[in-house]
């Protein structure tokens, strides 16, 4: 008899990309879907946002959440800290959906973890939403009274990812005169829109929520459509909204020289994208690099005694690691995704702990 059960294919997933532990969160009385994803411990406690989005599908949320939380433990290891990668992901509406009672059953579902998981802001998720899951768990980071929001530290490590990489591209990296792309001016992109016109750059934007875009209008950005997203005539794209948006539809139309932002995971195949970019002569620096700064700001609150100063100065070695990155890449003859991967996986090797590392880390 055929087996009528729908297939999930959850442990081939798991397997493809060798996370530790998947914790599917559900609760009637609040309405909690949830899943937290746990990819590698062996540089110390994964730490990773908690998105709250209305998914299409649940397969779409576990492929999210899986990409997410294995794109923190690269991000955690190229920048040098002892954190490992995780990420979580409520499934809903965050301005339909959230509310106290299940931010709070969430949290529950962290602390059940023992610390092996830490939580923080995403999309759809502030930190007043951090606030409301403390309640339940010490697990958490980000917030108002530690580190603060990591959004201007995200955006101050994309900006110097974009000057470094047009000094890779251009010879300088002044950005006076220079034309970028933010699409999604949300926490992160309207940072970065104020940090390019500082510059002087020329600033076109967009964003799916008019109160976004209308903030980035107001710090200097010109408004663009939709469709003009990825086919306007500038020097740097910078995909600031959510993962995914260098794809076989998107790169044949894009017509920049740098492709910097804050989304994460923005290349939909990691190896076919890269390539592809890289054939239309187009430099990319990996997401999990550029954007390091909030990560990096929030390590310190886990790691010691907070202190504002020191994480600008931590976030402002991103500059160095890309073109540190670059000569890699002229060196050993290998596209930026792959050199990044490169460094990650050698901290990864070098923290010795062989139960917590996969298959593919501990390849190549
Ligand atoms: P946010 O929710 O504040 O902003 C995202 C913005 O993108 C929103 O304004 C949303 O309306 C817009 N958007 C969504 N889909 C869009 C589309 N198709 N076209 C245009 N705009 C669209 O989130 P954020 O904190 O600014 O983060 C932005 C991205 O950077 C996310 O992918 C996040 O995971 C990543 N990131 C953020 C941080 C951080 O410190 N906040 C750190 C690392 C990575």
């Amino acid at each position: 008899m055929k087996d009528p059960t729908p297939r999930m294919e959850v442990f081939s997933q798991l397997s493809a990309s060798d996370h530790e532990l998947v914790l599917f969160c559900h609760d009637s009385a609040t309405g909690l879907r949830a899943i937290i994803a746990v990819h590698n411990t062996a540089l110390g406690p994964s730490l990773g946002g908690l998105r709250m989005w209305n998914y299409a599908s649940e397969q779409e949320a576990l492929f999210d959440v899986l990409r997410l939380a294995r794109g923190m433990t690269y991000k955690s290891a190229v920048a040098g800290l002892s954190l490992g990668g995780g990420k979580a992901v409520i499934l809903g509406d965050s301005r339909a959906h959230k509310t106290e009672a299940l931010l709070r059953r969430f949290g529950q579902f962290v602390n059940d973890l023992g610390g092996k998981y830490i939580t923080a802001e995403d999309v759809g998720i502030g930190t007043s939403d951090i606030e409301t899951i403390r309640r339940e768990t010490p697990h958490v980071a980000g917030l108002a009274d530690r580190s603060g929001d990591p959004s201007p530290f995200t955006a101050f490590g994309v900006w110097l990812s974009i000057k470094a990489a047009m000094k890779r591209v251009m010879g300088q990296d002044d950005l006076s005169g220079r034309s970028v792309m933010v699409q999604g001016t949300g926490n992160v992109g309207l940072e970065l829109v104020k940090l390019l016109r500082r510059d002087g750059a020329k600033v076109l934007a967009h964003d799916v929520n008019d109160a976004s875009l209308k903030a980035a209008i107001e710090a200097g950005a010109q408004a663009v459509s939709g469709d003009a997203v990825h086919s306007a005539a500038v020097d740097v794209y910078a995909p600031c909204a959510l993962g995914a948006s260098l794809n076989p539809s998107t790169i044949p139309k894009l017509r920049c020289s740098v492709v910097a932002g804050a989304a994460n995971n923005q290349l939909l195949d990691e190896a076919r994208d890269g390539q592809a970019l890289h054939d239309r002569g187009i430099l990319y620096v990996p997401d999990f690099v550029a954007n390091a700064g909030g990560i990096i700001n929030i390590s310190l609150e886990k790691t010691g005694v907070y202190c504002h100063d020191r994480a600008m100065m931590l976030t402002g070695n991103i500059y160095d690691t890309v073109t540190h990155l670059f000569a890699t890449c002229d060196c050993d003859r290998v596209l930026p995704q792959q050199a990044a991967m490169g460094l990650a996986k050698k901290r990864l090797r070098e923290a010795g702990n062989p139960r917590s590392l996969g298959r593919s880390d501990l390849q190549s």
